[in-house]
């Protein structure tokens, strides 16, 4: 529920509001705006009986969010939030995105090297990653703190934001000291604890759809970070499992556009892990640029058949430098500049 008060509310018209709201059990999260101030209502996972409420003065309107998902959705807040990073990159807002790098940090001289790409390329935000959840224990699984620090120096050197995955809390601690955003992938997008721990450190989290996961599960997933006292949340569409194998998984286009009109979070479209395909990356990133996606997150290597993890969907760096190209004018098109480095 959702308590609108009206421009001319008093500061104490505020604070009984929020009283009410106490007494009746729930706890109150009044919202300043720049017309007047709502004041959300958040614990209960039903209907609420308004009829005091609706009386009190200075209340203009009392609205009942339809949505399971309460403060994620866009009858929460209309506006669209913007996150914005320590370089200045802006993520939600006017200008479309662009996150590249590895799959994950091999080694320092590696990462220098895809980092000056990036760079190069105009993209603002660098991704590898140093904890990995493989499908395979076998497989490499990453370089840890080790990786982190890379990544820091990386951006140091080159002006970049840096995103990266965390897998548990310990992992996300790290990440949370090193890096601008942390990632949690699409594996563990139900990692409930994990959720709530995020929701705790205070920094910009991108959310990657589960798999499997539906539109409502995915946002209901979201709200467990913004319920823990985190709103810097971005999501992610990287594609979902259907019945054929042709690609790695199958791009959501319509969950970017719709997603667009359920929440007022940022969302960022994943070709790379959508299709695990290179020379469906760019096509399926035009598309989501195209459908409004509020940025781009694509995977680069500058000898993509050496990489350790996700070689065969990384793009060459020359292909990265074209699909900026492209990327900035669809995006202009659209009126949204691409996001550049200041
Ligand atoms: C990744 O971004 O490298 C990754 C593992 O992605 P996802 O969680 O979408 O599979
Ligand atoms: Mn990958």
């Amino acid at each position: 529920m959702l308590v609108v008060m009206t421009h001319g509310a008093s500061p104490e018209n505020i604070a009984d509001v929020c009283t009410a709201i106490a007494q009746l059990g729930f706890e109150a999260r009044p919202m300043p705006g720049e017309q007047r101030t709502a004041i959300g209502v958040v614990g209960n996972d039903r209907r609420v009986d308004d009829s005091h409420i609706r009386g009190l003065p200075g209340v203009s309107q009392v609205i009942h969010v339809s949505a399971p998902y309460k403060q994620v959705s866009r009858e929460w807040k209309a506006e669209s939030t913007v996150i914005e990073l320590s370089n200045g990159t802006r993520i939600g807002g006017n200008e479309v995105v662009v996150m590249a790098g590895p799959c994950a940090v091999e080694s320092e001289e590696k990462l220098m090297e895809v980092a000056k790409v990036v760079a190069e390329s105009g993209a603002t935000i660098l991704r590898g990653g140093a904890y990995k959840p493989r499908t395979s224990p076998y497989s490499f699984q990453g370089m840890g703190v080790e990786g982190l620090k890379i990544l820091a120096k990386a951006r140091d050197a080159y002006g970049l934001a840096v995103i990266t995955e965390a897998i548990d809390p310990a992992s996300a601690d790290a990440v949370g000291e090193y890096a601008d955003i942390i990632q949690i992938g699409a594996r563990n997008m139900q990692n409930f604890a994990l959720l709530k721990h995020v929701g705790q450190l205070g920094k910009p989290v991108m959310l990657k759809r589960g798999m499997s996961a539906t539109i409502k599960e995915w946002l209901l997933a979201a709200e467990y970070i913004l319920n823990a006292g985190n709103e810097q949340v971005i999501l992610c569409e990287r594609g979902i499992r259907s019945f054929d194998s042709a690609t790695r998984n199958v791009m959501d286009i319509t969950a970017v556009a719709l997603a667009r009109t359920l929440t007022h979070l940022p969302i960022i479209a994943d070709p790379a892990h959508a299709t695990g395909r290179r020379d469906m990356v760019a096509p399926v990133a035009r598309a989501s640029v195209a459908v409004g996606a509020d940025g781009i997150m694509v995977e680069t290597h500058p000898r993509p058949n050496e990489a350790l993890s996700d070689g065969p969907q990384s793009l060459y760096p020359e292909q990265l430098q074209t699909l900026m190209v492209q990327l900035s004018q669809i995006s202009s098109a659209l009126g949204r500049p691409l996001a550049t480095l200041t």
